[in-house]
């Protein structure tokens, strides 16, 4: 199957080529020949099973047969600024043969630029809802001229509360018009929602509901909270992963996460709502180019991230939503890469897990938690950096750390006692720290499956 037998055009299946794309993804062979024939599609796909295409092809495709106006004819709405980001530089490489003006908006960065090329001319935008409703609100933007119109990431968008929102944007838009959603997950809100939406939709589903990719190998390492930052230090160390997607259930605990992260000589950024949106587009940046090995993020910031192939998604903590850790683990193994997802579970989030469980319908694998070091850290903590560590600043602030408590806070300190959650005297052994461990100085416990 190739992409111009989905009814596309040669403009758009030789930049899909060029994209190193050889054959539709199946989210792709189902929607396009729909979007192609004017239906409204409701698609069941989590992220990395090329939906962004799924959508952006046939309406780019659309827009090239109908008249150009001023006022945007698509329009695609996304939860986060991220989301927007990518679906537009998709848009922009999948368009790149055609004339279409894709144009980006969302909130975080000044609204003039924005106001500026709306100005210009727009064929398809990109939007997060509460930055449009601005711009609709100054007058810089007429929606009444929208054709299509694509929901992404429903279920984020209830979740994230925009529902409210949503509904202004729609008062916005023309009766006649095709409606395209995209879910990862259905909860009654999603049907609801999808019942007002869509007429007659075509619906699409490409794995079975809720379920995760099945090239994502997960695993559990079960592990007391405190101890959870020392073996994900040891496991990318020792592991040689050079990427990595780690996810925290809160901001502060992403900024405490990586700085020790950092500490601990592993290049580290965090990602999350307070972050301005340069801060966030360069820690991604930096990330993608491989400039940082661990990415932390908070389940928000972290949504719509497109980081191909993207091998290992950690959860620091689980999130308190088990279709959260569908979503999460979507990260890895995307448009048919294999990849791990790791779970850091201590004894106090055994509900979390049986309510993963019981929606995924099978159990979490839990894996013999290896030994590792608990390293004494230095009081002090890192002082906050406006960039993300490089690699060799946090190398170096690593080595000093590493020094002080090899010479002296070692021999003071009690060591910490270890326990795998199986109860008092769970640790099965500790050694001295004479024994080498890597590179890493410090005591060493051992941990076995709990
Ligand atoms: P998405 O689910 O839209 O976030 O896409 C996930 C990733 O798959 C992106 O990196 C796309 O560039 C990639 N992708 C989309 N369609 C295809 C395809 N037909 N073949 C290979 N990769 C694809």
């Amino acid at each position: 199957m190739f992409f111009t037998d989905l009814g596309l055009v040669p403009e758009l299946s030789r930049a899909v080529a060029e994209q190193g794309y050889e054959t539709p993804t199946p989210i792709q062979m189902q929607a396009i020949p729909a979007v192609i024939a004017g239906r409204d599609v409701l698609a069941g796909a989590q992220t990395g099973t090329g939906k962004t295409a799924a959508f952006v092809l046939p309406v780019l495709q659309a827009l090239a047969q109908g008249p150009a106006g001023r006022a945007p004819r698509a329009l695609v709405l996304t939860p986060t600024r991220e989301l927007a980001a990518q679906v537009a530089e998709s848009a922009r490489q999948y368009g790149r043969h055609m004339r279409a003006r894709i144009c980006v908006v969302f909130g975080g960065v000044s609204i003039n630029p924005q106001i500026d090329a709306l100005r210009g001319g727009c064929d398809l935008l990109v939007a997060t809802p509460g930055r449009l409703l601005d711009l609709a609100g100054q007058k810089a933007l007429d929606l009444r001229e929208v054709r299509h119109f694509v929901l992404d990431e429903a279920d984020r968008m209830l979740d994230m509360g925009f529902i409210h929102a949503i509904r202004q944007v729609l008062k916005l838009l023309p009766a006649r018009r095709q409606n395209l959603m995209f879910s990862a997950t259905y909860s009654d809100d999603i049907r609801d929602l999808a019942t007002r939406l869509l007429h007659d939709p075509v619906t699409v589903e490409v794995a079975p509901r809720n379920a995760t990719a099945d090239r994502v190998e997960q695993r559990v390492y079960r592990v007391p909270k405190e101890h959870k930052r020392h073996l994900l230090a040891h496991l990318i160390r020792e592991g040689g992963w050079h990427q990595v997607l780690v996810f925290t259930r809160t901001k502060h605990g992403a900024n405490r996460l990586a700085e020790q992260l950092a500490g601990a000589g592993i290049a580290t950024a965090a990602i999350h709502g307070n972050k301005s949106q340069n801060a966030r587009v360069r820690a991604l940046a930096e990330f993608k180019s491989g400039k940082i090995t661990a990415l932390v993020a908070t389940e928000v910031a972290a949504r719509g991230l497109d980081i191909k192939e993207l091998p290992f998604v950690v959860n620091y903590e689980l999130p308190n939503v088990p279709e959260d850790y569908v979503h999460r683990i979507g990260r890895t193994a995307r448009a048919g890469g294999a990849g791990y997802a790791i779970s850091l579970v201590a004894p106090d989030e055994g509900d979390l897990v049986r309510d993963i469980e019981r929606l995924l319908r099978r159990s979490l694998p839990i894996a013999a938690t290896p030994e590792f070091a608990l390293a004494v850290e230095h009081e002090q903590r890192p002082t906050p950096r406006p960039a993300a560590p490089s690699a060799h600043a946090a190398q170096t602030r690593h080595q000093a750390g590493r020094r002080k408590i090899a010479g002296s806070d070692l021999g003071r300190r009690e060591a910490p006692r270890a326990s795998n959650g199986r109860g008092p005297g769970a640790a099965e052994h500790s050694r001295p720290s004479g024994r080498s461990f890597g590179s890493h100085s410090g005591r060493r416990f051992g941990f076995s499956r709990g």
